[in-house]
């Protein structure tokens, strides 16, 4: 099953390469991708149209997830200049749908439906006479049975390929390596503020800033899941994590509660575990691993191996390495940044499913609140976080039981 599966992505990550070879996408400078100016939906519940304007006619690759019912329209990189608050409210079969990068060189919409329906053409026409180039999808209403259907011919069509495969990180360089992991990106933006700051740049710059302390140290090594505003796949963070060899991971987020909850304020820090804290926890994690469904990745193709490890004596002895870096990472930072009320929990974060790495994930503190996201916001702020957890990192590597296990790696 797994082969099948790396196939169906790596023919995907195919179909990108070749859009970029006859593109020429290297170094092209952002102006010179087409530029998406607007979008409009027509019809109704039994077909439903999308349209959206381009600059220029661009090749298209079009596919249905299930499981939620989804359209996924793969492009060449496009500039995304639409109307404000496009794609968030629907009409007809489509319910939302969100747009943006998914890896360099390509673009990606992701069309949620309100029920199964059948992608009856998708083509992009050709700019005339001064009206731009538009992308057409028509989409009609269908069943759950020839929706699977559908998606399994589709896959039986796909040609095998060998999955690219990342390179060892075998540098020699015997200093303890430390993944962190900015959440989110590109088409996930993650947690949205009132005034369009969005998680996936407020967690990226303080894993960057965290990355400069931390090497300057001299005394590990350091890697980012992402460096740029892409999306990476969750399954794709712990994977890399593993196979470069870290000896821990740190997943760098900051999210929103819904109101209901109350005005949370503060960091917390995650660790892995099948039973939640308690329900808040349980909810962040399902919402923290609904970014692949938010980007269009079909959570079949995801490899499951790490799933069913919880047991194994290896992700024991992680866990013991994971909560003591927790309560260090803690026990440092709150000297600096204000804490959540129980500032230590767990939960089922995917991200943190690596038997063999130790694992925690941050929040940072809530957009949804306004002090939290004032500082957040702010580069004293992020500075003194990402110092603070540089300390924590230093700190935990520096005691006995720690640096054996870096040591060992
Ligand atoms: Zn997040």
């Amino acid at each position: 099953m797994r082969s099948e599966r790396m196939v169906v992505q790596a023919a995907r990550l195919a179909f990108f390469g070749v859009l970029f070879a006859g593109m020429g996408l290297a170094g092209a400078a952002p102006d010179s991708f087409p530029l998406a100016s607007d979008v409009r939906l027509g019809g109704d519940e039994a077909q439903t149209r999308f349209v959206m304007d381009l600059t220029r006619k661009i090749d298209l690759h079009v596919f249905t997830l299930a499981d939620p019912y989804r359209v996924i329209v793969d492009i060449p990189q496009v500039n995304f200049r639409l109307p404000p608050k496009a794609g968030e409210s629907g009409r007809g079969l489509i319910k939302a749908f969100r747009f943006g990068l998914v890896m360099p060189g390509g673009s990606r919409i992701v069309i949620d439906l309100t029920k199964p329906a059948r992608v009856d053409k998708a083509f992009v026409v050709d700019p005339a006479d001064g009206v731009p180039a538009r992308l057409v999808l028509e989409l009609a209403v269908t069943d759950r049975e020839n929706f699977l259907r559908k998606i399994a011919f589709d896959q039986r069509f796909v040609r095998p390929q060998t999955a690219p495969s990342r390179e060892q990180q075998t540098s020699g360089d015997a200093r303890p390596l430390v993944v962190l992991d900015p959440g989110h990106g590109g088409i996930d933006t993650g947690t949205k503020g009132p005034n369009g700051q969005m998680e996936k740049d407020i967690v990226l710059d303080v894993a960057m800033r965290l990355r400069d302390k931390v090497e300057s140290f001299g005394k590990y090594r350091v890697m980012l899941t992402r460096s740029e505003d892409t999306f990476v796949p969750l399954a794709e963070r712990v994977r890399f994590a593993r196979e470069a060899g870290a000896a821990l991971f740190i997943s760098i987020h900051a999210d929103s509660l819904p109101r209901r909850e109350g005005d949370a304020q503060g960091a917390t820090v995650y660790t892995l575990s099948e039973t939640a804290t308690d329900p808040a926890a349980a909810r962040l994690a399902e919402q923290e691993n609904r970014a692949d469904v938010i980007a269009g990745v079909d959570l079949k193709d995801q490899p499951e191996d790490v799933a069913g490890i919880l047991i194994d004596l290896a992700q024991r002895e992680t866990k013991t390495f994971s909560v003591q870096f927790a309560q260090k990472l803690v026990g440092t930072i709150k000297q600096t940044i204000r804490l959540h009320k129980e500032p230590l929990k767990s939960a089922g974060f995917r991200v943190l499913r690596a038997p063999d790495v130790p694992s925690v994930l941050v929040e940072l503190g809530y957009i949804s609140n306004k002090e939290d996201l004032q500082l957040l916001s702010s580069d004293g702020w992020r500075d003194r976080t990402a110092k603070s957890m540089a300390a924590a990192i230093d700190g935990y590597f520096s005691t006995p039981l720690a640096g054996a296990r870096a040591g060992s790696n």
